[in-house]
């Protein structure tokens, strides 16, 4: 582990989480009432978590706004870290590093390459802003393989996607980075098949890369919708620390103010909400065991 980023508030959640066989909701958040729902429900639960932003939120938003997360986060009774998640273009990750350097530092990025042709390509771009993002203490998340989905039409994982043990090793070596989101079966959006995950890779992983061996990484899960309990349950029983959530809480919310929107007052509306999106987030506390774990030390 980088030295710079040996008190990161990320990597101190999920060292714990990995310690104490747990797992970490990592959650999506769109806007105020989903960061303020998450900070109710985690400190409601003692639990630690992950406030998530997209890029194109923090561009939507801007940096006031992304300010806002950190110190609403940081301020918490529980520990509540912010991570960018999917930071793929030039621009997407300058906005996030350039704004750290401003004094507005989100605890981790994960600095997606996953989409160049070949392994060599995305570990030449990810690279030098994996080293200027530990530099300022930030931890880092990448992906190897590719995960299908997040396009129309494709949802089928090829074998050559996965992620390889052997590969991941040469690649969390190189970039020198903490976080590893593999591809092992899983799919951004909705499943049109049922989840048919490899936990026998999953396992290989943690064997080749996880805490205890020479890369130490610690292990993300991606393309959580329309998963079962038991399978989160699974993947969390093999080194899952943290669990990237998006719709689960994103849809009950916007079911709401779609039924709601025109018919209550406006501050009742965004309660409404903000209720919806924090119920959906403390079902994941429980799911993964991280209720009571707020002391990080234990
Ligand atoms: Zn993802």
């Amino acid at each position: 582990m980088p030295e710079s980023t040996k008190n990161n508030l990320t990597l101190r959640i999920l060292r714990a989480a990995s310690n104490g066989g747990y797992g970490i909701l990592a959650q999506s958040c769109y806007d105020t009432q989903s960061v303020l729902g998450l900070i109710e429900a985690a400190e409601e639960a003692k639990s630690p978590a992950i406030a998530q932003l997209f890029p194109v939120t923090m561009q939507q938003f801007g940096i006031h706004f992304t300010s806002f997360v950190i110190q609403a986060c940081h301020a918490a009774k529980v520990p509540i870290a912010v991570h960018v998640d999917h930071a793929g273009t030039d621009e997407d990750i300058d906005r996030v590093l350039d704004w750290a350097e401003q004094g507005v530092a989100v605890d981790s990025i994960m600095i997606d390459c996953s989409h160049h042709d070949s392994d060599e390509d995305n570990i030449a771009m990810a690279k030098p802003y994996c080293q200027r993002a530990t530099k300022l203490g930030m931890a880092v998340e990448v992906e190897l393989g590719r995960l299908a989905g997040g396009e129309e039409g494709v949802r089928v994982i090829e074998e050559g996607a996965l992620t390889k043990p052997e590969k991941a090793e040469r690649f969390l070596t190189e970039l020198d980075v903490d976080l590893l989101a593999p591809s092992i079966g899983n799919i951004h959006g909705r499943y049109v098949s049922p989840p048919s995950f490899r936990l026998d890779l999953l396992d290989k992983l943690q064997s080749t890369v996880g805490p205890g061996t020479a890369s130490n990484a610690l292990i993300v899960l991606h393309g959580t919708d329309d998963l079962k309990d038991e399978l989160f349950r699974d993947c969390v029983a093999r080194g899952c620390v943290k669990i990237n959530v998006n719709s689960w809480a994103r849809n009950p919310q916007v079911e709401y103010l779609r039924d709601h929107l025109g018919k209550d007052g406006l501050p009742e509306v965004y309660d409404g909400a903000k209720a919806e999106f924090a119920r959906a987030c403390s079902r994941f506390f429980t799911l993964f065991g991280s209720v009571n774990k707020s002391n990080l030390e234990v």
